[in-house]
């Protein structure tokens, strides 16, 4: 069973990014990077509160505790949805002002894995790092454009990530005690005219469903045999990131953005910068907290 792409908000978002499900709570989070907005939506009573944050917002995670942890262009924040106020963690990036937080999520011991991007994306400039429970951080890899699309794998033995401009998915070797990875491998690539991988999440079979940058769609794949199993159209150009929500984890949330489109784009994309949902007969994996 595979419903159709519905539209959630019409948030005609410049960069929508960075759904996440909070299970505990049952609503949704996710953020418009440009607009630097930290937004809940709750699909019970359909309604989306919209934070404004004073830099460049690259994604949201829950955190056990209470509140969020933001990734933003000046590092790590607690974030308390209520009174809206920022506390700063640690900045990893401190000597690099040309650079900001893009996707991240939380890994299955309660981690939160977030990457950078220099502002021009120019190449090899990100990094992803790893914010310990202890609210220690750590250098995880180098030489990233665009760090996106991270995942677990449902027994927890590999971790997925995305570096964009690349076109492909990276599968790591993953302790989860440890946090630590290991062995790369590539194991997806996007073909050309399909765009480029941007954000992802994973189901319970441990299929990886990928948001197509420039692609109007997100695809399910096999990450064993790199093969594409289906592709669901979104009537949004640039396609940035989905997540699994609602109470039974089979609605797929989607997020898109109108960055860089043209007056023509805009007029057959219409919708793009809204968040959508499609209703499946697939269940996906939580989103895990962060636990520190
Ligand atoms: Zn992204």
């Amino acid at each position: 069973m595979m419903g159709k792409a519905e539209l959630v908000i019409p948030a005609k978002a410049d960069l929508g990014e960075g759904p996440c499900w909070d299970k505990q709570k049952g609503v949704l989070y996710w953020v418009n990077i440009l607009g630097k907005t930290v937004n809940r939506y709750d699909p019970e009573t359909k309604e989306n509160k919209e934070i404004q944050v004073d830099q460049l917002v690259g994604t949201v995670v829950p955190r056990k505790s209470g509140g969020v942890v933001v990734a933003m262009e000046k590092g790590f924040y607690f974030l308390d949805l209520d009174t809206e106020k920022l506390t700063p963690i640690t900045d990893p990036e401190n000597h690099l002002p040309e650079n900001r937080f893009n996707d991240g999520k939380c890994d299955p011991y309660g981690r939160f894995w977030a990457g950078t991007m220099s502002l021009s994306e120019e190449q090899g400039r990100g990094s992803l790092y790893c914010l310990h429970t202890d609210l220690k951080v750590e250098k995880k890899v180098g030489d990233l454009t665009i760090s996106n699309g991270l995942a677990w794998s449902p027994d927890h033995k590999f971790m997925y990530l995305i570096d964009t401009p690349t076109k492909k998915v990276t599968r790591f070797d993953y302790d989860e005690e440890t946090g630590k990875i290991a062995n790369p491998v590539a194991v997806i690539q996007f073909k050309e005219g399909e765009g480029a991988p941007d954000g992802m999440t994973i189901d319970e079979e441990g299929m990886l469903w990928i948001a197509h940058w420039g692609g109007a769609r997100v695809s399910r794949w096999n990450p064993e045999t790199g093969e594409q199993l289906l592709s669901i159209p979104i009537p949004a150009l640039n396609v940035t990131s989905c997540t699994f929500g609602d109470s039974d984890l089979k609605t797929l949330y989607i997020t898109t953005a109108r960055k860089n489109m043209t007056e023509e784009q805009l007029r057959e994309y219409p919708l793009t910068g809204g968040l959508f949902k499609v209703r499946l007969g697939i269940r996906g994996s939580v989103n895990y907290s962060y636990e520190g």
